[in-house]
C-alpha cells in the first residue's frame, strides 16, 4: 500500500547526506571534544564547523549560537533563566495564546512560582495585534516570548515589530523559531531579538539537538549547570554526532530555503484547492498571507478528526490533529481556539503539512482517500449541513 506522509511539522526524516555527515562521529570519530588529543580536537573543530553551519541559517556569529538537547529544553532556558535573572526588575511576562506547550506549560511553572504572564489573543488569522502587546506591557515586564510560525496553523508573526516594541521598552524578547527555520527566512540582525530556539528534528535532522541563539552582550545564566561546555553556557559531553547532523540539516536548509518554500507553497495550495473542490464544507484554519508555506489546516464540518485521521491512517497517510504532543490528549486545540474556531469545527480539524519528500501524486492519493472517507463519516454523522450547525 502507498505511504503518504503528511505531518512534517510533527518531525522530518534525517535526510541521507545529514545521517552520512553523522556516523564516523558515532564509531572512529568518538572523542570527547574535551579531551586534549587528537580524536577530541577533531571533535572540538566539527562542533565549531556546525556552529557556524547553524549561525549561518540565522545570520547569527557563530558565539551566539549554543546547542542544546531540543527545541523545549531551549524554550525553557529562554523562559526561565531570563525569568529569574530579571526577577529584581520584575515579575510580568507576555507570551501568546497560540504559543508551543514548551512555552505555555514553562510559564505556568513560572506562574506558580511568582511571576504574572499575560497571554495575548491572536486574530481569526492567528497574528497578533502590535497595538494588544504595546498596551500589555507594564513597569513590572521583564520578557516577552512570541514564536515566529506557529506548528498548529502555520500563522506567521509580526516577530521584527514585536521586538521592536519590546526593545523600545528595555524588555528582553524572545521567539520560538523551531517552525520558522528552513521554511522563512530568519535574520536575528533584522529582526531584532534576544534569544531563539531552534530543533533540528524540524529540518531534517536528528531528534535530540537544539539550540539557542543569545544575542551578544545578553548574560542570560544557563539552565543546565556543570562543565565548561558550550562556552560556559550549557553543560554537559557534546552531542557531537546529532551535532554535526543539525549542522548539515541547517547548511541544507539555507541553501534551498528559497525553493524549498516555493515548492512547498504551490503544493499546499494545489492540495486545498483540490479538496475544496471535491469535499463540500472545508474550511481552511488561519489566513493565506502569512502562513507556513506546508501548512494546511482544514476543518471537515459535521465530522470527527479523530475518525477521519484513523481512517486516513488505515490507508497509509499519517496526519495530526493538532500539536503531536497534544493530540492523545482530546482536549479541543489551544491554537484552534484562540483563533474563535467554534468547539465543533475543532473537532473536526486535521493538520496536514507537506515536506521535501512530498509529491503531487501523493497529495492526489490523499484527496482520493479523503472523499471516500468523509463520504462515509458524513452519511453515519448525526449532524450535517442540512440537519444543523455550520
Ligand atoms: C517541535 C516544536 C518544539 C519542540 O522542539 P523539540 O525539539 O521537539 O523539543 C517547540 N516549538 C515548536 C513551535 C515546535 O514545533
Amino acid at each position: 500500500m502507498r505511504k503518504v506522509y503528511l505531518d512534517y511539522s510533527a518531525t522530518t526524516p534525517v535526510k541521507q547526506e545529514v545521517l552520512d555527515e553523522m556516523i564516523p562521529y558515532f564509531t572512529e570519530k568518538f572523542g570527547n571534544p574535551s579531551s586534549l588529543y587528537e580524536i577530541g580536537a577533531e571533535a572540538k573543530e566539527t562542533i565549531m564547523k556546525a556552529r557556524e553551519q547553524v549561525a549561518q541559517l540565522i545570520g547569527a556569529k557563530p558565539q551566539e549560537v549554543v546547542f542544546t538537547s531540543c527545541g523545549s529544553e531551549s524554550d525553557n532556558w529562554a523562559l526561565t533563566s531570563a525569568a529569574h535573572w530579571k526577577r529584581a526588575q520584575g515579575n510580568h511576562i507576555i507570551t501568546t495564546k497560540i504559543e508551543h506547550h514548551a512555552v505555555l506549560h514553562t510559564c505556568q511553572a513560572l506562574e506558580k512560582e511568582g511571576f504574572s504572564v499575560t497571554y495575548l489573543n491572536v486574530k481569526p488569522d492567528g497574528r497578533i495585534d502590535l497595538q494588544e502587546l504595546a498596551d500589555a506591557i507594564t513597569e513590572k515586564t521583564i520578557l516577552i516570548s512570541i514564536m515566529m510560525v506557529n506548528n498548529e496553523m502555520g500563522a506567521i508573526q509580526p516577530v521584527k515589530e514585536a521586538a521592536a516594541i519590546a526593545k523600545k521598552h528595555g524588555v528582553l524578547f524572545h521567539t520560538d523559531a523551531v517552525q520558522a527555520a528552513g521554511n522563512v527566512p530568519i535574520d536575528v540582525e533584522e529582526l531584532g531579538v534576544d534569544m531563539l530556539s531552534l530543533s533540528a528534528h524540524k529540518i531534517y535532522g536528528p531528534k535530540g539537538i537544539g539550540a539557542m541563539y543569545i544575542r551578544r552582550g545578553v548574560a542570560l545564566p544557563p539552565l543546565i549547570h556543570g562543565g565548561a561546555q558550550e562556552m560556559k553556557k550549557r553543560a554537559g559531553t557534546e552531542n557531537v554526532p546529532y551535532i554535526a547532523g543539525f549542522g548539515k540539516a541547517a547548511e541544507i536548509a539555507r541553501r534551498q530555503l528559497a525553493e524549498h518554500a516555493e515548492r512547498l507553497t504551490e503544493l499546499r495550495d494545489y492540495f486545498i484547492s483540490q479538496v475544496q473542490k471535491n469535499i463540500p464544507y472545508v474550511d481552511v484554519n488561519g489566513g493565506m498571507e502569512h502562513r507556513h508555506p506546508g501548512n494546511a489546516n482544514l476543518a471537515f464540518n459535521f465530522i470527527e478528526g479523530e475518525s477521519l485521521l484513523l481512517m486516513l491512517d488505515y490507508y497509509g497517510i499519517s496526519v495530526s490533529t493538532g500539536s503531536a504532543c497534544s493530540s492523545k490528549s482530546l482536549e479541543p486545540s489551544h491554537v484552534l481556539a484562540a483563533l474563535g474556531v467554534p468547539v465543533e469545527k475543532i473537532h473536526g480539524s486535521l493538520r496536514f503539512t507537506i515536506g521535501d519528500f512530498t509529491t503531487k501524486e501523493d497529495l492526489d492519493y490523499t484527496v482520493e482517500c479523503l472523499v471516500k472517507i468523509v463520504e462515509k463519516l458524513r452519511a453515519l454523522s448525526p449532524i450535517s449541513a442540512e440537519k444543523g450547525w455550520n
